[in-house]
């Protein structure tokens, strides 16, 4: 499916193709929360890099984050935002480069709707997760990185969709 995604304030909008549209996925780690999550955690979706379209390109800046402060080793995720807005629109890996992981806030078509049980919460450890930060009776909790990729969990859930 086709996915519109923008920001805020509207300079930038973005469309991408998705095979893998459900929101199960909340990371609660310190990097997705100071620059997403106001929840105390953000959610990342997956399409595919090459159907990527971003009008207003030149409004959008990334960041890429330090992972580890002692070791000077930087996240693997570059994330993109809105410069004049500050909404963070999608996130992208180079060891991932067939796939661009829109932030669901940012996306505007409908995404499939989840219960509780479906939801996948990860980086719960206490490093990670912050105190306030409420996670949802879930049967899967991990406390660092979950045991299915994003393609795998919409397979299994006959949630993807070719
Ligand atoms: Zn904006
Ligand atoms: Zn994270």
């Amino acid at each position: 499916m086709e996915l519109q995604g923008s920001c805020h304030c509207g300079k930038v909008s973005f469309s991408v193709t998705s095979h893998t549209p459900a929101p199960f996925m909340r990371c609660y780690c310190s990097i997705c929360r100071k620059c997403q999550g106001g929840g105390g955690y953000a959610i990342n979706i997956m399409g595919q890099h090459k159907t990527l379209k971003v009008n207003g390109r030149e409004h959008v800046r990334y960041y890429r984050a330090l992972r580890d402060k002692e070791t000077n080793e930087l996240c693997g995720n570059i994330r993109y935002f809105c410069s004049e807005c500050g909404s963070h629109l999608y996130a992208y890996n180079e060891s991932y480069s067939d796939f661009v992981y829109p932030m669901a806030c940012a996306i505007d078509t409908p995404l499939p709707e989840l219960s509780h049980e479906d939801v996948y919460c990860i980086m719960l450890n206490d490093k990670s997760k912050a105190n306030w930060a409420i996670v949802p009776p879930s049967k899967h909790t991990f406390q660092e990185y979950p045991d299915v990729s994003l393609e795998e969990w919409h397979k299994k859930h006959n949630q993807y969709i070719n």
